[in-house]
């Protein structure tokens, strides 16, 4: 079977030393290595760790293909396989013995006098504020007004990314098999002056989180952070963070537990 196969890798040593080596036992297996990044190769190979994986999702706009991950990092969550079992997983992958974990993604938009700009997030979306200050924020789901956010910002986790940045924050670690989203506040205030949410709220796909910035408290702008690429904003109108319909296939092998995983990388 001439499968085509596209491989990005970090520039670590281990991880161009792997990168060589998968290249001579692809080719020696009869599979097409891609020489450029193409939408219609049948797999992506990511050589590094999560920040190297995240940068191929974004680089490659959200590849709508099987991804592996070969982990050269430090933590690699998203990665499945380790340099040392090549050959394991060119093994399964020809024959067949893999499954698909389906990554669901968070969108926001942000409307400002200059039109609509929209960034999707594997990890999360974050929105804070550009300067020192604490920023001020009104908040609602599904439409209704829930509260006037004080704090840093407001992080909104997919499960993926649940275990990143949300669980540094003391948010919730979850399954990615549930279709949900994480609204995990950023060092809220709760004083006599100002009340927020301290815990995160858990929201369903088909409901949307509006964010005003608050037009009586001075803001420098907004900084929209998704998966550690940030953009800065000034005079929003409005954002909306809502569930995407964007999903990334991982590829993951007979023994892929996501909480045996879990307890291997935080335990
Ligand atoms: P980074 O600052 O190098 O990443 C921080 C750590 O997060 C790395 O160890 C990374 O793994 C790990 N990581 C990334 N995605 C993960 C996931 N889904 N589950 C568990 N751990 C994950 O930046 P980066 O490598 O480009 O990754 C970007 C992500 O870093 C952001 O999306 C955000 O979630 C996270 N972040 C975390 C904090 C924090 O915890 N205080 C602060 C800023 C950003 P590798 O070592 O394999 O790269
Ligand atoms: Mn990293």
């Amino acid at each position: 079977m001439n499968r085509k196969i596209f491989i990005y890798a970090n520039d670590s040593e281990m991880s161009r030393k792997t990168e060589k080596r998968l290249k001579q036992k692809l080719d020696g297996s009869g599979f097409t290595i891609l020489p450029a990044y193409n939408a219609d190769a049948d797999l992506l190979v990511c050589i590094g760790g999560d920040g190297t994986f995240l940068e191929a999702i974004h680089r490659f706009d959200f590849p709508d293909m099987p991804i592996i991950g070969i982990n050269t990092g430090h933590l690699g969550f998203f990665q499945e396989i380790m340099p040392s079992m090549l050959d394991d997983f060119i093994f399964n992958y020809s024959q067949g013995r893999y499954s698909i974990q389906q990554l669901s993604t968070v969108q926001v938009s942000v409307k400002t006098e200059n039109g609509v700009s929209r960034h999707v997030g594997l990890n999360e979306v974050i929105i804070k504020g550009r300067s020192t200050c604490s920023i001020h924020l009104n908040i609602s789901i599904g439409g209704s007004f829930i509260e006037r956010f004080s704090g840093d910002g407001l992080l909104i986790a997919t499960p993926a990314g649940s275990t990143a940045y949300n669980y540094s924050l003391g948010g919730s670690i979850v399954d990615p098999r549930l279709k949900i989203l994480q609204v995990t506040p950023i060092a809220p205030m709760n004083t006599t002056a100002y009340r927020s949410f301290t815990s995160s709220i858990l929201l369903p796909s088909d409901l949307s989180l509006g964010v005003v910035t608050d037009a009586g408290s001075k803001q420098d702008g907004v900084s929209i952070v998704y998966d550690g690429y940030m953009n800065d904003y000034k005079e929003i109108q409005e954002i909306e963070v809502s569930f995407s319909d964007i999903q990334v296939s991982l590829m993951r092998f007979e023994n892929y537990d996501f909480w045996t995983k879990v307890k291997s990388k935080f335990l």
